[in-house]
């Protein structure tokens, strides 16, 4: 009788009461309307390289009816070549957001609570809590910058963005260097997913800490959002972990398909740089005119800034834009980030498109 053996043991009669109970994370809006004005979750407004369009054309179907290499051997090669970095120091996945789950996964088991700041990815909670690793959120400085301070004591592990999502807010080389030399004994990921925009990059750090993870993707400057590709970089001991638990769970996360299209994109730096540094022009342009209409807007080194209005809510002039098929994004939680509205850079044409729009709006306020 197995029911009776169930009751035994403990568990609940019914299936449902056996179903997961957790909180996931809620990913932007993805609506869709040739209307709308899509500033709310940090793609790029531009396509990707013309070099992933020729990979594409030339993709040949027929190498999807086998399994691609399990170890993306050649991606892993050319992401290598690329940076400087011996292959067994990289690591790809299905988007960084998998590889940095993974990492949780193969690099917290201490029991020790794990520490991030408190407005960051809200993702970071939630693989805590899927993964069952305790963790403390750090509280940022008054003027919303990651302090040392914080992280000066005994913990599982680190997890930075850098720069921070949602303030935009980078750090230096000279921050984490300090960070993981008061940090020997258990693994730091910087999570670079907005490298590219102004940032300076802490990979070549991946040599000299050997508990140094950086993560990165292609979804945010590379264009590839839809692609699914991420990857990390760290010492062998790490890549090695991470692959063990990649292989507990699934050998083959990257296709064959974003294998080919991945690695198209990586040969085109020219074109990624040039298509950043219009971001960063439209960026700083933006930020002058919302600080004009009375916004404070954060320093940000990412492809979004993060703005508040004194005489606004920011929930308010959410909900009315998002009447208007313009689309920025609105935390509810935490409390520091629900005054605040974190906008992605567009188009020139979008963001100008939004400034007329919020002038509207706070016109009919009389502000
Ligand atoms: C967007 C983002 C990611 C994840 O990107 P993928 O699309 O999964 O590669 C990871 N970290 C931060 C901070 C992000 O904003």
């Amino acid at each position: 009788m197995p029911t009776e053996n169930i009751k035994r043991n403990g568990a609940s009669r019914s299936w449902r009461d056996n179903l997961i109970d957790i909180e996931p994370y809620v990913a932007g809006e993805q609506k869709r309307s040739p209307r709308l004005v899509k500033l709310n979750t940090n793609e790029s407004p531009f396509p990707p390289s013309p070099l992933v369009s020729k990979a594409i054309e030339g993709f040949d179907a027929e190498i999807l009816a086998r399994y691609p290499d399990p170890n993306a051997k050649g991606l892993v090669r050319t992401i290598a070549g690329r940076e400087g970095l011996p292959e067994e120091m990289v690591f790809v996945g299905n988007g960084s957001d998998e590889v940095i789950a993974f990492a949780f996964k193969a690099f917290f088991n201490s029991g020790l609570p794990v520490l991030f700041p408190d407005l960051t990815y809200s993702f970071y909670p939630v693989w805590c809590r899927l993964h069952g690793i305790p963790y403390e959120q750090v509280p940022l400085n008054s003027d919303f910058r990651i302090g040392q301070e914080g992280y000066a004591r005994g913990n599982g592990g680190i997890v930075i963005p850098n720069p921070n999502a949602p303030t935009g807010i980078a750090e230096g080389a000279e921050f984490f260097g300090r960070l993981l030399r008061a940090n020997t004994d258990s693994v730091v990921i910087v999570d670079e997913a907005y490298y590219g925009f102004g940032a300076e990059t802490i990979l070549p750090l991946t040599r000299k800490y050997d508990n140094l993870f950086v993560a990165r993707t292609l979804s945010k400057a590379g264009s590839l959002a839809g692609l699914r590709l991420g990857m990390g970089f760290g010492s062998p001991p790490l890549i090695a972990a991470l692959n063990a638990v990649k292989d507990s769970f699934n050998s083959y996360t990257v296709g064959s398909f974003t294998q080919c299209a991945g690695a198209a994109a990586l040969s085109d730096q020219a074109y990624y740089d040039d298509a950043a540094a219009k971001i960063i022009g439209t960026r700083e342009r933006f930020t002058a005119a919302m600080r004009g209409l009375g916004f404070s807007v954060l320093d940000s080194s990412a492809n979004f800034v993060f703005v508040t209005h004194p005489q606004l809510g920011a929930m308010e002039l959410y909900e009315w834009l998002k009447a208007r098929d313009i689309l920025v994004r609105w935390f509810a939680s935490p409390a520091k980030a629900s005054s605040h509205l974190r906008i992605t850079i567009g188009l020139d044409s979008e963001m100008d498109a939004l400034l007329a729009a919020i002038e509207e709006y706070m016109q009919g306020k009389e502000i």
